[in-house]
């Protein structure tokens, strides 16, 4: 049974109260089991504030007794209800369903931005699960970013952080809106939410330090056991990056680390994929096989190989001038898979990101 709650058509504010009463989250948990809609309509303001001066059990009681004194007179009372009801019509809810701790955002002290979109493990009931696209966990990929977390606190350096605790059934945090949630309102918030955090950590670092890197962190069970770093380069066109068969204009313009070369006309394209500084090549070195890299340049062509996604794309493009980036898809076995694996990982990662900036050179402008 779902219950919406109108009074004086201030239904959203309302429902947002029953959500963070204990009492009535239990009864709204025991409304889903049952397809039946109650449609409860007070006529005044002055009636919910009268429940508010209720403790919770007496609000409970109080709330059972409108709900039944509403179903009594429900077949004469209201028109439009009524109508809603005959048609079978869900009456629009403007405001959806949203809890802090299904996102968790944390601001830095670095130029770095990170995000980790499918790792989460938060799967409310209430939430149908999507009905499109996929719905797979990067698994331990949250617990993953914490760790880096940890070891660049070492360092007293804080990355900024924003990783998903609501899982990738619920909502796709690495799609547009409508791929995200597959047309469930419900979790517009939460896209919103989310964005908008990773928006705010951009902007401050940007303010702070001039630009900011930015990472999408994933993991992928791909038959080759390496980190794949996408630029938003095809597996071709990282081979003619290899090849020089395609001038690194061109190969720049796609790739999300085209506002870098802006940022620092010092640096080489192919370089930055394949040199001996680049993310990947340090990556390497610290252990971690990846590709792009100096030993490994491109996929070949029947390995499957992520690019980057909706994130990628949306922050690294023109309309964040300030900022460059990658995605990063993490194999499992070495990297996720184990509390010590990701420790090493971590080490890794967080001294190949500092020679990284170090050898980059942004200056702040
Ligand atoms: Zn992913």
């Amino acid at each position: 049974m779902t219950v919406w709650f109108f009074i004086d058509n201030k239904e959203l504010l309302v429902f947002k109260r029953i959500e963070k009463n204990k009492c009535l989250t239990h009864l709204k948990i025991k409304k889903m089991k049952s397809r039946f809609i109650l449609y409860l309509v007070s006529k005044s303001n002055n009636q919910w504030l009268s429940f508010q001066r209720f403790g919770n059990k007496k609000l409970f009681v109080c709330l059972l007794l409108v709900i039944a004194v509403f179903l009594m007179q429900c077949s004469s009372s209201d028109k439009n209800i009524s109508d809603h009801s005959e048609t079978g019509e869900v009456p629009q809810i403007n405001e959806d369903i949203f809890e802090e701790s299904w996102l968790e955002a944390k601001t830095g002290n670095m130029p770095l931005v990170i995000s980790a979109p499918h790792g989460g493990e938060i799967s409310p009931q209430e939430i149908s699960n999507r009905a499109c696209g996929t719905n797979s966990r990067d698994n331990n990929t949250a617990q993953l970013s914490l760790e880096i977390e940890n070891v660049f606190n070492q360092y007293g350096k804080q990355p900024y952080l924003i990783v998903a605790q609501i899982a990738r059934t619920k909502i796709d945090l690495n799609r547009d809106l409508s791929e995200a949630t597959c047309g469930n309102s419900l979790m517009n918030t939460t896209w919103n939410r989310y964005h908008q955090y990773i928006e705010e950590a951009l902007a401050s670092a940007i303010k702070e330090f001039g630009y900011a890197l930015y990472i999408d962190l994933h993991g992928q069970s791909h038959p080759v056991r390496r980190l794949e770093l996408g630029y938003l380069l095809s597996k071709l066109d990282l081979k003619d990056n290899y090849d020089q068969t395609n001038p690194n204009a061109t190969l720049a313009e796609k790739s999300s680390i085209k506002n870098l070369l802006e940022l620092n006309g010092n640096l080489n394209f192919r370089e930055l994929l394949i040199g001996e500084n680049a993310l990947g090549t340090l990556l390497q070195n610290a252990g971690f096989p990846s590709v792009p890299s100096l030993d490994d340049p491109f996929p070949q062509a029947d390995d499957p190989y992520f690019n980057g996604g909706y994130n990628t794309r949306r922050y690294t493009s023109s309309d964040h001038p300030k900022v460059f980036g990658l995605q990063i898809e993490a194999n499992f076995q070495g990297v996720r898979d184990s509390e010590e694996n990701r420790k090493k990982f971590s080490e890794a990662f967080v001294q190949s990101i500092m020679n990284y900036l170090d050898f980059l050179d942004v200056q702040n402008n």
